[in-house]
């Protein structure tokens, strides 16, 4: 039998053919031609290509890191001195290696609770209460993760109701949406329903998880303006040379709703492994509404699936493991994983 796949993080899934297949045209289309100009025109193409997906006129720009996308949006909402309100877990508090005082000197993160890794909406009225007492409102934003670090998706409702409390105190609402089409897929809404509509200023739009090779787009909807981008983007480094490489990949992934495909099949598999190992007695600790799961594992369990082939991954916690799934692997894959932790399990 060969060896299980890796299933630590969805940053391991290989790109989609289609995408591949899309950036490889494109560059033989110029060898041919011997034309291979107009990032410009393709930028455009990809707002327009943004601009249906999110029913409404969006500017976007294209970066290779959801890292970047996240520390460039949160600059442009806030350049420095400033505030930005996320939960104890977001991505750019624990995994970004401080990114976003890289983009905005001097701001400084305020961690707030919520199950699931969703922000309490009344710590966050508390501590934008707090903040505004002293600070103005230009100094601040709140980013919220969709879907979150543990698992989570926020409702439209929801993101709704933290958007209305940055709102009232004029503070911008960042969305890092890493993980953004498992949530669309998950929730059955439109990308629309889940940004700004539920007010969502600038959106951190992930697909190198669902299967771009490195592709991500800052699309923004309001507050800031692209033009606001230019300097920073260049000064960071991500104005690639070969930029309409990433649009062409953008555009790949959302043609025929690739993306949505893509993780409603991670979602799906997330769900399998869950409810297999829910009926080993190993329930997941946090919400399976996407694409990853945790799982508590004791160190003697751990061991046994380390030493029979499962990769494993104790996340922030001891003994709490996350699985991730993606495009790439199979429900054979999954089953294949249940069946040797009930080996484990049950020798
Ligand atoms: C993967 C991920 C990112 C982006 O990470 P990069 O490795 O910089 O592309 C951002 N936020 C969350 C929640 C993620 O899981």
């Amino acid at each position: 039998m060969s060896a299980l796949p890796d299933f630590r993080s969805d940053n391991l899934a290989p790109a989609l053919e289609a995408v591949v297949r899309a950036v490889a045209d494109d560059h033989i289309a110029a060898l041919r031609t011997n034309v291979f100009a107009g990032s410009r025109f393709l930028e455009s193409e990809l707002d327009a290509g943004l601009s249906v997906c999110f029913a409404r006129d969006v500017e976007s720009i294209p970066v290779v890191t959801g890292t970047a996308a996240n520390a460039l949006a949160l600059a442009a909402l806030v350049p420095g001195d400033g505030a930005i309100f996320c939960h104890e877990h977001a991505h750019i508090r624990g995994w970004e290696a401080g990114a976003y005082a890289f983009y905005s000197p001097g701001t400084r993160l305020i961690a707030l609770p919520g199950a699931g890794a969703k922000i309490d909406p009344n710590a966050a009225q508390a501590a934008i209460a707090a903040f505004r007492v002293k600070e103005p409102a230009t100094r601040a934003a709140i980013s919220l993760t969709q879907s979150t670090e543990r698992g989570a998706n926020y409702t439209p409702a929801e993101i709704a109701a933290l958007g209305a409390i940055a709102h009232e105190a004029d503070i911008g609402v960042h969305m890092d949406g890493a993980r953004f089409g498992h949530a669309v897929a998950a929730l059955g809404v439109t990308p629309a329903e889940t940004s700004w509509r539920a007010g969502v200023d600038v959106l951190s739009f992930g697909t190198s998880k669902l299967g771009s090779l490195n592709a991500e787009a800052i699309v923004i909807f309001d507050r800031v303006r692209r033009a606001q981008f230019a300097d920073p983007v260049k000064r960071a480094g991500h104005k690639l040379s070969k930029r309409r490489d990433l649009a062409v990949q953008i555009l790949a992934i959302l043609d025929g709703d690739r993306w949505i495909a893509s993780a409603a099949h991670a979602n799906n598999l997330a769900r399998r492994f869950a409810d297999g190992l829910a009926a080993l007695g190993l329930p997941c600790a946090e919400p399976v509404d996407g694409n990853q799961i945790f799982v508590p594992l004791s160190a003697a369990l751990a061991a046994k699936l380390t030493q029979a082939g499962l990769q494993l991954l104790e996340w922030t916690e001891p003994g709490l493991h996350r699985f991730v799934f993606a495009h790439h692997h199979a429900e054979s894959d999954v089953d294949r994983a249940i069946d040797l932790v009930r080996h484990c399990v049950r020798p």
